[in-house]
């Protein structure tokens, strides 16, 4: 098999047989012809299948050294699919400190239907057993978790998984295919939020599962066919155009992001640096053996944690945009306790280690020295 940066290039992509164009063409079409009723070359109709999207979604499922791929119209649609899978009355375990768009679908749509989540700290993945019940169907678990970078132990969740013959869920958006793959460790479904790192772009908004599992892929392709969260081509082409570089500019986020966390450590304004690349973070050995290396996602506090100080700095980036988001090529600095986090109130929020003046980094990739430097002067 070929290594990762060719696999990103040309994986799921043959020239295009009728011009030899190298790139996949956006297929801009709703239907396709048929011979007669029912005999076709295998696209009916675009909500179910689209060329240009079936090459993007066989060149994530490469990288995730997958044997399928679907992509989705935004990383809460491919959710929104995986958790379709339960029916009323099963349980969800998911890890407590979540993607804050997970936590409000899974609170306040899925439980309306009759579906039950136990949010728990997967710090041990041993614990995860106690909440296990006859109606368990699925584990779900984000790592590095945002914003404090915790990690969650992917192989000791899989071992439970299966055990109890549960769903694994792995959503591996802050890792990327590049730096962890999840089903080489025993999970069930990866996702991401191709929105991120995979496009890299910041001018796409899409998601994708990848899965070894045949009957899991056919439940899900057919429940993105039917509730209809499919992206269309344009978003597809470009997301395949992002996808290209995604090694070359992860090699850059983490030596970027290793320059950062160890800059900002040397502060004598600021209080704890999150970044699972310090031998000293409490979770690094996980870390070294899941991962490849360990990203451009920062997380800081500020001494004396004044709310004030954090949002003056936030304002003070040059080069550091002000933004929700994450993983594009631009680095960005976010607030969560303001921004992403704004809905948990204060005592819960401080409790799961979200202080009025952390401040979360998504290192892009630009030079190493100017984004120092911008950090230099917004502290002061
Ligand atoms: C952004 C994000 C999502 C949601 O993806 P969208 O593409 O914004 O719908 C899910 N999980 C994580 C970890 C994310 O960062």
């Amino acid at each position: 098999m070929y290594k990762f940066g060719t696999r990103a290039i040309h994986a799921g992509q043959e020239p295009d047989p009728s011009t030899g164009a190298i790139m996949t063409p956006i297929y801009q079409t709703s239907t396709y012809v048929q011979e007669s009723p029912g005999k076709h070359k295998g696209y009916a109709y675009a909500r179910g299948k689209n060329p240009t999207r079936v090459a993007l979604e066989k060149c994530i499922a490469s990288l995730e050294n997958a044997k399928h791929g679907l992509c989705f119209s935004s990383g809460q649609g491919a959710e929104d699919a995986i958790i379709k899978l339960c029916r009323p009355g099963d349980e969800v375990i998911a890890t407590d400190d979540l993607y804050g768009g997970s936590y409000r679908m899974f609170t306040k749509v899925f439980e309306h239907f009759g579906i039950k989540f136990h949010f728990v700290n997967m710090n041990n993945a041993s614990d995860i057993s106690k909440h296990i019940n006859a109606k368990t169907k699925m584990i779900w678990v984000e790592t590095p978790t945002n914003p404090l970078m915790r990690i969650i132990d992917i192989k000791a969740c899989a071992e439970i998984a299966k055990k109890n013959n549960l769903i694994l869920v792995v959503d591996n958006t802050f890792a990327s295919p590049y730096l962890q793959n999840p089903l080489d460790l025993g999970a069930s479904i990866v996702l991401h939020s191709v929105t991120k790192y995979i496009n890299g772009h910041s001018d796409v908004v899409m998601g994708a599962t990848c899965t070894n599992d045949d009957k899991i892929q056919e439940e899900l392709a057919f429940i993105a066919n039917s509730c209809g969260a499919t992206p269309g081509p344009q978003d597809s082409f470009l997301a395949l155009r992002g996808v290209k570089t995604l090694h070359v500019r992860m090699d850059r986020h983490c030596s970027n992001g290793k320059a950062v966390a160890n800059y900002l450590r040397s502060h004598p304004k600021v209080d704890a640096v999150h970044w699972p690349g310090f031998t000293d973070h409490p979770s690094h050995a996980i870390a070294k053996s899941q991962m490849r290396d360990f990203g451009g996602m920062i997380s800081f506090t500020l001494k004396g944690n004044s709310m004030e100080e954090a949002f003056r700095m936030a304002a003070a980036t040059k080069v550091f945009s002000l933004a929700e988001s994450l993983g594009g090529v631009e680095s960005l600095i976010g607030h969560p306790a303001s921004m992403t986090h704004a809905s948990i109130p204060k005592e819960l929020r401080e409790k799961s280690g979200v202080l009025d003046s952390l401040l979360r980094l998504s290192v892009g990739i630009e030079d190493e020295s100017d984004l120092i430097e911008d950090l230099r002067q917004a502290i002061g």
